[in-house]
């Protein structure tokens, strides 16, 4: 047997994501929307600290307290499904913002939005001690484990990340991650001026923080997204290469992030001189910025994610 079909064999038997029991050990308040929970438990030895958009899903406990086992194995979401709805607890995405193997801690943010879904109802009450199930990206695993979309080609000219606070971890953990010798945008839309955070970047990577203060779900972001874009794009690179598709952002998810980006330089024209494109969050707003970015600015597809990570007025389906 070669090495290469030990470590295929090997990779089909360690799952790329598992199930960790941890507790919450302390909670941090960032700003009026933001709570960050640090959990911690020694089965956190085992997280992969992968950085970037890492999404891991927390189960939560059931209205009882209970969270039901679902073994060590990828199969935890079959489990789940087979399970009476009663046994069933509530599963949403979130995204590790720091993972410290050493010490067994894992920091995710929680934005709060009211009592109206089960993860920001327990984070809105949550307290040291309270225990729930990280599925996340396991260490053990010889291949690679998933779970991130952030993939820029190589030598990209500039980068563009916007989203809203449900995708501020992400773009935090991203853009703090930059070397000084790449050019990025950061355009976070928040609910108010006091949820702008401390973000440790270096030079050439410029944040720019927008308060919505009761405005609508992308009315700041739309904009700016079209601002920076009209000083990257140029003139002549408006016609995208392909007709885009509508997408239902009610029936279907929408998500759309390109398999293997092109180097940029190769397709300078369509793409706005190698801009590579991240945007994420509620999903009608992502869509809004979808069109604009690839239909009206002919960005290249190649060189966009797009991610809708909530849809208002529905809950996430696990
Ligand atoms: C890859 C990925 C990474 C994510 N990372 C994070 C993260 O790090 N931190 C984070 O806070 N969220 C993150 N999210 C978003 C999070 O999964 C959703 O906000 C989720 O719906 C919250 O679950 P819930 O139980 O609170 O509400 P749900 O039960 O899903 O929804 C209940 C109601 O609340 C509304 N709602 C949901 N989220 C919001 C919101 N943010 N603001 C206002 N209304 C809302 C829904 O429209 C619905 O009407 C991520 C999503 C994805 C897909």
């Amino acid at each position: 047997m070669t090495v290469g079909a030990q470590t295929l064999e090997r990779a089909a038997e360690v799952p790329a994501y598992r199930c960790h029991r941890v507790e919450v050990l302390r909670t941090t308040r960032l700003s009026p929307s933001f709570l960050r929970v640090t959990f911690g438990g020694e089965e956190l030895s085992g997280f992969a600290d992968k950085g970037f958009d890492q999404r891991i899903k927390v189960i939560l406990p059931l209205p009882g307290g209970g969270i039901t086992p679902l073994g060590d194995g990828d199969d935890w979401y079959q489990r789940w499904r087979a399970l009476p709805e009663e046994l069933r607890n509530p599963i949403r995405t979130y995204t590790a913002r720091a993972v410290r193997p050493g010490s067994r801690e894992l920091d995710v943010d929680f934005v709060l939005h009211g009592e109206t879904g089960p993860a920001s109802r327990w984070a809105t009450h949550v307290s040291p001690g309270d225990r729930v199930v990280v599925v996340g990206p396991n260490a053990a695993h010889p291949g690679p484990v998933g779970g991130q979309e952030w993939a820029p080609p190589a030598g990209a000219a500039h980068l563009l990340l916007a989203g809203d606070e449900t995708a501020v971890p992400a773009i935090a953990t991203i853009v703090e991650s930059l070397p000084g010798s790449v050019r990025a945008t950061a355009l976070l839309e928040v609910p108010e001026a006091a949820d702008a955070l401390p973000l440790d970047v270096r030079p050439g990577v410029n944040v720019t923080w927008l308060p919505r203060e009761g405005a609508r779900h992308g009315d700041l972001l739309i904009p700016a997204v079209r601002d920076v874009l009209s000083t990257l794009v140029a003139p002549d690179g408006t016609v995208a290469e392909a007709p885009l598709e509508d997408v239902d952002v009610d029936e279907e998810i929408l998500w759309e992030v390109p398999e293997s980006p092109e180097p940029s330089g190769s397709s300078a024209s369509s793409n706005g001189g190698g801009l590579y494109a991240w945007l994420a969050g509620e999903a009608g707003m992502v869509k809004l910025l979808r069109r604009h970015l690839v239909q009206e600015a002919g960005i290249d597809r190649s060189s966009v994610a797009f991610m809708g990570y909530w849809r208002l007025g529905r809950s996430e389906s696990a």
